[in-house]
């Protein structure tokens, strides 16, 4: 055998279990802290008081601010009511806009985190933070961001909603695509991606029909944490960086435009990445890969246009622009025409098109 690779391994504690939250008082007490604040969505300070609840006298009480890309301004705020409370760690229950807040508060503090995570964004498993001020995002990576340990509780993702439950499940597994191609790919990660594609692929229509069906929540949240590993250790492509572009330039959701963009990046990359192609169509047991994604996501009944979630027709040329703007490594290489084609097929909710252009089929 001929490989060569590098793979640093995260060190973060996982439980993973069906009634693991009840431990939580016992992990805060492992990672050596006294006293934890409870991070929430104003959505879910309901879930937050259980929580503290169950910390008991650990418990430094609950900030239910958590919003959407992790706004300085609330990170400021947390952070006053932090230092008020003198907690030494946080717990940070939900999705990766709370998650986003802690890591904030790790980084300027160093306080200690233990996430429990209730969406499969994946958030929890990676030393990624992206932050927001004055309306523009800044994305770093960094050690002093990852959480120590995780709770993954399955009962707490049982009151995902549905449609929720769809475009976060493929907005995990777009993490598990890119990393099979990724540059920094290593064998250990590769097997963690193909299994989480197959977990999720299998859980999610399931799901949408019987959002109570244990089984299969249990299935889509081990697909989303194997999809966390990947996303925290290597380096993602075209899909991440374009869905990124289009989120911030027109102020889409997260998860839905994860959801249209995928089958199409995949295609795109499909040529130039043939062993990922291979172990995604294996994972789905679909004959092609990006048509294998876009069907689930129509089976699914996700949003499949951009043009649906709220990006102008006037803006395709805006955002091909700016995707080809900074460089940045892809399996294919990036042409402007290509990406246009690709974002115009994707705002119009068109199936994915393989198509070898001419200066690399000749
Ligand atoms: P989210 O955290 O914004 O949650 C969406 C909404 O769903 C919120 O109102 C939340 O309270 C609610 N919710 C969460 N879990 C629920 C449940 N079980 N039942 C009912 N309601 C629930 O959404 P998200 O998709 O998890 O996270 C998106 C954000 O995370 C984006 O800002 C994205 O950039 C970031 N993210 C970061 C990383 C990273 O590694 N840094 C990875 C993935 C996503």
């Amino acid at each position: 055998m001929n490989m060569s690779f590098t793979y640093d391994a995260l060190p973060i504690r996982v439980r993973f279990g069906r009634g693991t939250v009840a431990e939580v008082a016992t992990e805060v007490a492992r990672l050596g802290a006294q006293r934890a604040l409870v991070l929430t969505t104003p959505q879910q300070a309901g879930e937050g008081e259980r929580i503290a609840a169950l910390l008991g006298a650990a418990s430094a009480g609950v900030f239910p601010g958590a919003v959407m890309h992790t706004p300085v301004e609330v990170t400021e705020t947390a952070l006053a009511v932090l230092r008020e409370s003198g907690a030494d760690c946080v717990v940070s229950v939900g999705g990766g806009s709370t998650t986003g807040l802690g890591k904030a508060l790790a980084l300027r503090t160093g306080v200690k985190q233990l996430v429990i995570p209730t969406t499969y964004a994946g958030s929890e498993m990676t030393p990624i933070l992206g932050e927001t001020q004055d309306g523009r995002k800044t994305t770093l990576r960094s050690l002093d961001v990852l959480p120590e340990a995780v709770i993954y509780d399955v009962d707490l993702t049982v009151g995902l909603p549905a449609a929720l439950s769809a475009t976060s499940g493929v907005n995990a597994i777009a993490h598990a695509v890119e990393a099979l191609y990724a540059r920094d790919r290593n064998p250990v990660i590769s097997l963690m991606a193909e299994d989480s594609i197959r977990s999720l692929s299998s859980a999610l229509p399931i799901l949408v029909h019987e959002p109570g069906n244990m089984e299969a929540r249990g299935m889509a949240l081990y697909g989303a944490w194997l999809a966390g590993c990947c996303l925290g250790a290597v380096g993602m492509a075209l899909h991440h960086k374009l869905c990124h572009t289009l989120g911030g330039t027109f102020n889409l959701p997260h998860a839905e435009t994860h959801t249209i963009v995928l089958s199409h990046a995949v295609a795109y990359n499909a040529p130039a990445a043939p062993e990922a192609m291979a172990a995604i169509t294996r994972a789905l047991g679909a004959p092609d890969a990006a048509q294998g994604i876009f069907d689930l996501v129509r089976a699914l009944g996700a949003p499949r246009a951009l043009a649906d979630i709220g990006m102008p027709a006037d803006g395709i040329e805006r955002a091909a622009d700016l995707a080809v703007e900074s460089p940045y490594w892809n399996p294919r290489p990036i042409t402007r025409e290509a990406i246009r084609d690709l974002i115009a097929r994707a705002h119009a909710g068109e199936r994915p098109v393989a198509a070898v252009p001419a200066e690399e089929a000749a």
